[in-house]
Formats: C-alpha cells, structure tokens, sequence
C-alpha cells in the first residue's frame, strides 16, 4: 500500500454506531436480559459470556438471520455518515481501521447495510464463526497480559502497535467512547489526536489520567469534521 500521511482508528460500539451491538440483540428475547437464565450473572469475562449468550439464542431457535437484521437497525451515531463521506473524499491520504470488541459478524452486517464496507482497510476484531442458519460461536481476538483497563481479549494498545508504526504516520486520529480505548490513547503522541465521544466512558478516565495528545470532544461528526478539515489539501 501506498504511504498515506494519516492513520484514522475507529473504535465501533457508540462510536460508529449509536448503540452497543452486544446489548442490542437482548431485543430479540421475550424479556430481554430478563430471559438469561441466573448462571449468566456470575460471568465475568465479557467474551465468554457473549458466546454462552449466542449459545443461548440457539438453543431457542433465534437465527442468524434475526440477529442479523435486528443489528441492521442499529444507526449510526450523529454526523458519522458525513465523517465517512468527508474520509472518503481524502482517501487517498488516509489509512482507516477498526479496533472493536465487538466481533467480525456483527460489524460486516451493520458496514454492509450502510454501505462503508469501502472505507475501512482493516477491522480487528473477535473472530465468528457461523456453523449453520441457528448458530454463531465467537472466540477471543487475542489473549494479553494489559495492566490497564482492557478486557484479557483485547488490548487495542497491543493491536495498535503490533501492526502499525506510528512515526510512518504524520498524525494518528483515533475516536473512541469506551474504557478499553483509554490503553491505546496512551501511544499517542503529541501530535495525534484522540476523538473521545461525550458522555461516556473514555471521557472521565482521560479526567482522571491525562494524556500526551490533543483531546477533542464531541457529540457529533460533524464536530469532528470541523476539526479535521483544514489538515487537508
Ligand atoms: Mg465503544
Ligand atoms: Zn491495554
């Protein structure tokens, strides 16, 4: 691939898109959360507790295909259809990834029904597999040993640096909203800038623990537009 003057990384959950995609498909159950049975309370670990839900679903009969279209209902978050467009237009000088604890199944069927599949060259996520019209497994991404606030499946620091030498770049843009984006936020240097959605999560911890890079808050993307557009040319 060409040299690009710019790598942009997405987190996805309430970032790309208004809600969480775990959380979401809880719709598809009679009472919701409700209907897991007692056991599922005492899972800590968020990753094996999706794929004992998925596991769940088919032992009652949800399919695929009704998981799948309920995600495709999911919006995405204000102003982010504009940011992939104004991406889009600047292609050329951006190189553009996702970083998400989500997992493979779920984020292709949300970019496939909003058309986005173009703009991003890499998704790094939990790996799916789908074993027939009634049954999804998911696995964890990795396993790291993170001291920070990262779940054991996934440290996007680790991803982030494994994969990608920051000084290629002229500036890193990375927009996120959750704890799990507060690791990565801290290889940033002080010319990249984290994109942190206000409200949630990332916004309090970045409060509590500074970090080198600029910090610019936003509501909607097209906050985030305004700030980027004079970078380009
Ligand atoms: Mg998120
Ligand atoms: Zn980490």
């Amino acid at each position: 691939m060409l040299k690009k003057r710019f790598l942009f990384i997405f987190d996805f959950d309430h970032t790309i898109v208004e809600d969480n995609t775990d959380t979401y498909i809880w719709k598809l159950l009679p009472n919701g959360r409700k209907s897991l049975p007692p056991y599922f309370e005492k899972e800590k670990n968020w990753n094996k507790f999706m794929r004992k839900v998925l596991q769940f679903y088919y032992h009652n009969d949800i399919s695929v295909q009704q998981v799948q279209h309920c995600l495709q209902e999911i919006q995405l978050t204000q102003g982010f259809g504009e940011l992939f467009d104004f991406i889009r237009t600047n292609k050329d000088q951006i190189e553009c990834i996702i970083a998400s604890d989500s997992n493979t199944f779920f984020i292709d069927s949300i970019l496939e029904k909003r058309n986005l599949k173009d703009v991003f060259d890499k998704i790094y996520t939990n790996p799916v597999q789908i074993i027939d019209d009634f049954e999804i497994s998911i696995f964890p991404y990795h396993k790291n040993e993170c001291k920070s606030t990262c779940p054991r499946n996934m440290c996007k620091r680790t991803i982030i640096s494994d994969n990608y030498q920051l000084n290629n770049y002229e500036k890193v843009c990375y927009f996120g909203d959750g704890k799990n984006d507060y690791c990565p936020g801290t290889i940033l240097r002080k010319e990249d800038i984290i994109f942190v959605r206000k409200g949630y999560a990332l916004e309090k911890l970045i409060r509590k623990n500074d970090l080198e890079c600029e910090k610019f808050y936003f509501e909607s993307g097209i906050y985030c537009i305004n700030r980027l557009k004079n970078l380009f040319f």
